[in-house]
């Protein structure tokens, strides 16, 4: 018997070969395949009588093939032609390159073609159309057709997965899904909200009959998505103040004065303000949870120091766990001018180098393998831009003593407030948002192609001036896969063509091992490279002021809150800096986006006009501005937000535990676990 936690590759007909391009897609059970939702439909729903079809529609027709046959061109090319026919009359239908055709469609048999119209001389053909032949046991189904002649859904795909190959895995499994499949949400929140039940959503967002259904069934899919992300954090909350002990941490202030009096600069305003509200919490004994945001450069490590040496004045040990062994060294190296002074040890914890200090630098994975001998009293844990929610969560296990540590999120992805709320209801908010004084503003360039020479020139002009660059390659996929690192490498080669011979280039990707990374990095560092060439995904979280040029490819392809920060990584230094935006894409809305970088060097600004501008349709951009890991809410809808949040308050208050409500404890945990997915 299936049920919705069955491997996928249990079912008839998909096997390893199957599962293993499947798992590209996230795709491991019969449940993730269902929940593999249509980003977007062909509307093939019109069905036209032959004899009214008319030139430049998108439509579907039934008929009867009269004649199919290949013919070769002189150029060696395979054309098939067939003619279809209902009962008002006969249309040509033409497909390029697929001589197979001719196997599977045979004269006599009934047909659906869907596709657009087009005039050839003066009679209309159907050219390259989706096909479907109709046996009698689907015209007994509701929507006998699957590929034609409806509301066709269009899948996220991977290479050997087309949508075609989804649709028909879906139906085929799909009735017996439904038997098996329970509702989690609890019973009084269907029928109050007005939601479709789960099963009629999920059939309706692949199966519909028309656009309203469609709508309908994504609101309810959506609420679910926001409920359960609210009530995790919720849950966490209650679980942090209810279950757990922190050390109440003693505050001495003179020693702290004096810290703060010896740093190289001055704490900005909201750095004070943010230090403040920290250390307030680490004196109570509610384990703190907290989240930092600011800008890149912002200064946030000062004041992640500042409670480290609080936690360290108590006899507590901390941990700093960064999203790179690149950044935990640099981390390493920041706090040791820092920290070292007032007698504490900095240490570093990676793949080839383990030493224990007062505080330890690692990354997120890593420090799950630290065996703490002395209590750790504090974790700051660096996110940049993605946001592990699970991830954090799973560091605090592997904590678990008697008692908790201080947390501390800091992140420099410009989250508006509202936004922080539902993705991290559990964490208290300090925000960064004024910098250091005397920053520059980094001059900001939509290129277009036709200027891609002089923008290489001016490249050559900062490296004679003795200066250095950064290029990020072109966007090919969301996540550093071979496909991506072949397309870098592709490009590191052609890049080398573009520039004299004398300027030396260094190619950075995630496929690389540490040691080679950190030899590219730091031959950057000593200016033995002039170009680092990096990947979009790679972390270029390099602190080098002799760098002035970040120029990134496909850059439609980020969101405005990730240019901001690959933008940040230059203008650290003393020399005026330049961001070039390079883009192939001609959308208005898209230049227009982009073009808001020019003007705008706040990232919160950014932030919110990137939630602005991209509707419903482009959570899979959200997905990859890496707010989290969403496969349908809009995380712009207010309104939606507040009702899942209100639900979810409810129920917290009526049972955090779910010790009534079994499916949904259940539910949630395989959620968190989707949640952590590195996307
Ligand atoms: P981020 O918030 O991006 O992590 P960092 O903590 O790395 O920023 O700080 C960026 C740079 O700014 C560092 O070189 C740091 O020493 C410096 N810095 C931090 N606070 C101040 C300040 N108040 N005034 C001047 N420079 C500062
Ligand atoms: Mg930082």
């Amino acid at each position: 018997m299936m049920n919705p936690q069955t491997p996928i590759e249990k079912l008839p007909g998909i096997g390893r070969y199957f599962s293993q391009k499947l798992r590209r897609l996230e795709i491991k059970t019969v449940e993730d395949l269902i929940y593999h939702l249509p980003f977007r439909y062909d509307d093939f729903s019109k069905i036209e009588k032959i004899q009214n079809v008319a030139p430049g529609e998108k439509l579907s027709v039934h008929g009867v093939v009269w004649q199919i046959k290949n013919i070769r061109t002189p150029r060696g090319k395979f054309v098939t032609t067939a003619t279809v026919a209902d009962q008002s009359g006969a249309i040509d239908i033409i497909w390029f390159n697929q001589p197979f055709l001719t196997k599977n469609i045979k004269s006599g048999m009934q047909i659906s073609l869907s596709g657009k119209v087009e005039i050839k001389g003066n009679h209309l053909q159907l050219i390259s159309p989706a096909y479907e032949i109709i046996r009698h046991s689907n015209l007994k189904m509701e929507n006998s057709t699957l590929h034609t002649g409806r509301l066709v859904p269009i899948y996220p795909e991977t290479e050997g997965v087309s949508s075609k190959w989804i649709r028909a895995k879906i139906a085929q499994i799909f009735p017996s899904y439904l038997k098996s499949v329970k509702d989690f949400i609890p019973n009084k929140i269907v029928p109050h909200q007005k939601f479709l039940d789960l099963k009629e959503a999920l059939y309706k967002i692949h199966f519909p009959k028309n656009y309203q259904e469609v709508e309908r069934a994504r609101h309810r899919l959506s609420f679910d998505e926001l409920f359960l992300l609210q009530f995790l954090a919720l849950m966490r909350k209650k679980d942090r103040q209810e279950t757990k002990i922190a050390h109440k941490m003693k505050i001495d202030i003179p020693k702290i004065n004096n810290f703060v009096k010896k740093l190289p600069f001055k704490l900005t305003s909201a750095q004070l303000k943010a230090t403040k509200e920290i250390l307030s919490d680490m004196q109570r004994e509610i384990p703190t949870n907290r989240l930092l945001e600011g800008d890149v450069g912002s200064g946030k490590t000062v004041v992640a120091a500042i409670a480290a040496y609080v936690a360290y004045l108590n006899g507590f040990d901390t941990l700093l766990a960064a999203p790179t062994e690149i950044l935990a060294f640099q981390h390493q190296k920041t706090l040791e001018d820092i920290l070292s002074p007032l007698g504490m040890k900095v240490g570093i914890w990676t793949g080839s180098k383990k030493i224990k200090g007062h505080i330890t630098c690692g990354t997120h994975a890593l420090l799950l393998s630290y065996k703490d001998e002395r209590q750790i009293g504090l974790v700051v844990v660096d996110e940049q831009h993605r946001f592990g929610v699970a991830q954090r969560a799973k560091l605090f296990l592997g904590q678990a003593k008697d008692l908790t540590p201080h947390l501390l999120t800091m992140t420099a992805t410009p989250i508006p407030r509202t936004l922080a709320l539902t993705l991290y209801g559990d964490l208290d908010l300090s925000v960064l948002d004024e910098m250091p004084a005397g920053r520059q503003k980094i001059a900001t360039y939509v290129v277009p192609n036709y200027k891609r020479a002089d923008a290489y020139k001016f490249i050559e002009k900062q490296i004679a001036n003795k200066r250095q660059a950064f290029i990020i390659t072109p966007f090919v996929e969301p996540s550093e896969t071979m496909l991506s690192v072949k397309a870098a490498t592709d490009e590191f080669e052609k890049l080398k063509t573009k520039f004299s011979s004398k300027i030396k280039l260094g190619l950075l990707h995630g496929r690389l091992k540490s040691k080679e990374k950190e030899k590219i990095i730091k031959e950057f560092r000593e200016g033995k490279i002039d170009i680092l060439v990096a990947t979009p995904v790679v972390e270029v979280g390099i602190d080098v002021p002799n760098a002035v040029v970040m120029m990134i490819e496909s850059a439609e392809r980020f969101g405005l809150a990730q240019l901001h920060q690959l933008r940040g990584r230059v203008g650290r230094g003393k020399y005026q800096s330049y961001c070039l935006l390079f883009t192939d894409s001609r959308a208005e809305n898209s230049l227009r986006r982009l073009k808001s970088m020019e003007k705008i060097h706040v990232g919160f600004e950014l932030a919110e006009i990137d939630l602005k501008m991209r509707g419903p349709g482009e959570v899979f951009g959200l997905k990859q501005s890496g707010f989290v890991n969403l496969k349908i809410a809009d995380l712009s809808d207010q309104k939606m937000i507040s009702q899942a949040q209100s639900e979810a308050k409810k129920l917290i208050e009526e049972d955090w535990q779910l010790t009534k409500y079994p499916l949904l404890a259940n539910k949630l945990s395989r959620f968190q676990s989707e949640l952590a997915q590195p996307n």
